[in-house]
């Protein structure tokens, strides 16, 4: 079992107010294997007065941004070489395979690289105006910064909100999702080593309706970077509304993978494959519907449900394809999906059920044909093994399919008509649209969604415009 016993404020280990602990489940086997501090409402305040006087008084804000970056990328150099443990702690968490957890962790130092580079690169401008007056801007950081992260890919998301945050000269309080808290422990004992000053970082996991709701209405905070459910973001705003709070939502998706005739046929097959059941359908950006073209339909669907059936699922710690989904609740979600579609009258090809074993929260790669856009199993967000195939005849039926979900994270389509290509990336609306490939996501690229699947951008330069804000100055030159 491993214990962690403190949680991470103001660069020291300390008790947490309540005493509580989160017992930590492995999805694999439904046992805890890990127990962590539970933060209240009160650990939250402290953590915050850490991170506001971090902030106010302490050396991070007056710092050079070579050191800030120097700090950072020490940060990347150990998130390198800690990758492969970190990995097993998210396939653990998450139930995510470990052959996959260990190759993601070991892509995160680029993210820290890339925004330690940034530091120095945020700037401001100058106005041309009148001749007797000097008009410039400044961008600085916002203040204390609340990191929210779902369960589904806890080191990604962690990643992220800390460097960008960081990179612009912000505080910030951390509260993990509190089902996958262990690894936000881990990166904490990375901070400490490297060294960051006392209060810049701090770690608070706790459960939403209590710690999440405090740092969400804390006076003292200036933003909440929240990765999460659609629905949850709604609570956030309005907590936020005492001191409007800059907000930065990523949330869910019903992500298109629309494939035309004119398409490299395998690609796209073996796109639909991946990218519908990876991480047994746990991650936002997936193409969870797939958007077929009808002189295709037949024999895409025959390929798709072979494959389906083929997909290993099993033990995370294994060589599988696909894991348990993350949580009880998650399990329950999604066969009540695969209930909703039955009863709707979708037409289940593969699936539905799940695997027989003991123990864990398993669901065998589910494909419901011949779905009616309109049913919830194509509007909703199910965020299990469950792809929903969709005939289509026209672009501009695709079209429509595509855009009539409340979601508009991400986009897909397979096509090697250049023109419609372009033609289709300019009407589907979603914050990233993928041609000839799909969830790609680099550091560079601003990621994010259109309608209820977020607010602003994550990665890319776009993303410190989220952390700073502009300052004007104007100087009178008479004078
Ligand atoms: P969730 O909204 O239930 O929880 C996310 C976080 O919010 C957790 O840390 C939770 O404790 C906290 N929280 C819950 N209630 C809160 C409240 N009232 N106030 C403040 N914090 C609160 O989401 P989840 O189930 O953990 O994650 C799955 C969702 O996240 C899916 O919709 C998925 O698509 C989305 N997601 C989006 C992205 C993206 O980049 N767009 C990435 C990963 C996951």
């Amino acid at each position: 079992m491993k214990e962690i016993n403190k949680l991470f404020i103001g660069g020291e280990w300390v008790e947490s107010a309540s005493g509580r602990m989160i017992e930590v489940v492995d999805p694999a086997t439904e046992e805890v294997w890990a127990r962590v501090p539970e933060g209240n409402g009160e650990d939250i305040d402290r953590a915050v007065k850490a991170a506001r006087q971090a902030f106010d008084k302490g050396p991070w804000r007056r710092m050079s941004t070579y050191e800030r970056a120097e700090l950072m990328r020490e940060m990347a150099s150990l998130l390198k070489s800690n990758a492969e443990f970190l990995g097993e702690i998210e396939s653990r968490e998450t139930g995510k395979p470990v052959h996959r957890t260990k190759q993601d962790a070991t892509g995160l130092h680029q993210w820290w690289h890339y925004y330690a580079g940034m530091a120095d690169k945020i700037q401001g401008e100058t106005i041309p105006f009148e001749d007797d007056k000097h008009i410039f801007t400044v961008r600085e950081p916002l203040g204390v910064v609340g990191a929210i992260t779902a369960w589904n890919a806890p080191l990604q998301l962690i990643t992220m909100k800390l460097s960008m945050a960081l990179a612009a000269g912000n505080t910030v309080v951390l509260k993990p999702a509190e089902t996958t808290p262990v690894n936000a422990f881990e990166i904490a004992k990375l901070v400490e080593k490297v060294g960051f000053p006392p209060g810049v970082i701090n770690v608070v996991p706790g459960y939403g309706e209590s710690a999440g709701q405090r740092l969400t209405s804390h006076p003292d905070v200036d933003k909440i970077s929240f990765t999460g459910d659609s629905a949850t973001a709604r609570k956030i705003m309005r907590a936020a509304t005492g001191n409007l709070k800059k907000l930065n939502f990523e949330l869910g998706g019903k992500s298109p993978q629309i494939i035309f005739p004119d398409a490299n046929f395998d690609s796209a097959f073996e796109s639909a494959v991946s990218h519908g059941f990876d991480y047994t359908g746990q991650a936002c950006t997936l193409g969870s519907r797939v958007l077929v073209h009808e002189d295709l339909y037949d024999k895409f669907l025959e390929r798709f449900k072979e494959r389906a059936e083929q997909i290993k699922v099993g033990n995370p710690l294994e060589k599988v394809d696909i894991g348990p989904q993350a949580n009880k609740q998650q399990l329950e979600k999604t066969l009540n999906y695969i209930k909703i579609g039955q009863k709707e009258g979708a037409r289940l090809v593969a699936g539905g059920n799940r695997p027989s074993v003991d123990k864990g929260y398993y669901v065998n790669p589910t494909v419901f044909a011949d779905v009616n856009p309109e049913m919830r199993i194509a509007q909703e967000e199910i965020f299990g093994p469950v792809v929903t195939v969709i005939p289509f005849s026209t672009e501009q039926e695709a079209i429509d399919i595509a855009n009539n979900v409340s979601y508009g994270l991400s986009a897909g389509v397979w096509t090697k008509n250049l023109a419609r290509g372009h033609r289709m990336a300019k009407e589907l609306r979603a914050g990233t649209v993928w041609l000839n490939t799909f969830r790609y996501v680099r550091w560079v690229a601003p990621y994010g969604g259109y309608k209820a699947s977020g607010w602003g951008r994550e990665n890319g330069t776009e993303a410190m415009k989220e952390f700073t804000q502009v300052k004007t100055v104007m100087v009178d030159l008479n004078e």
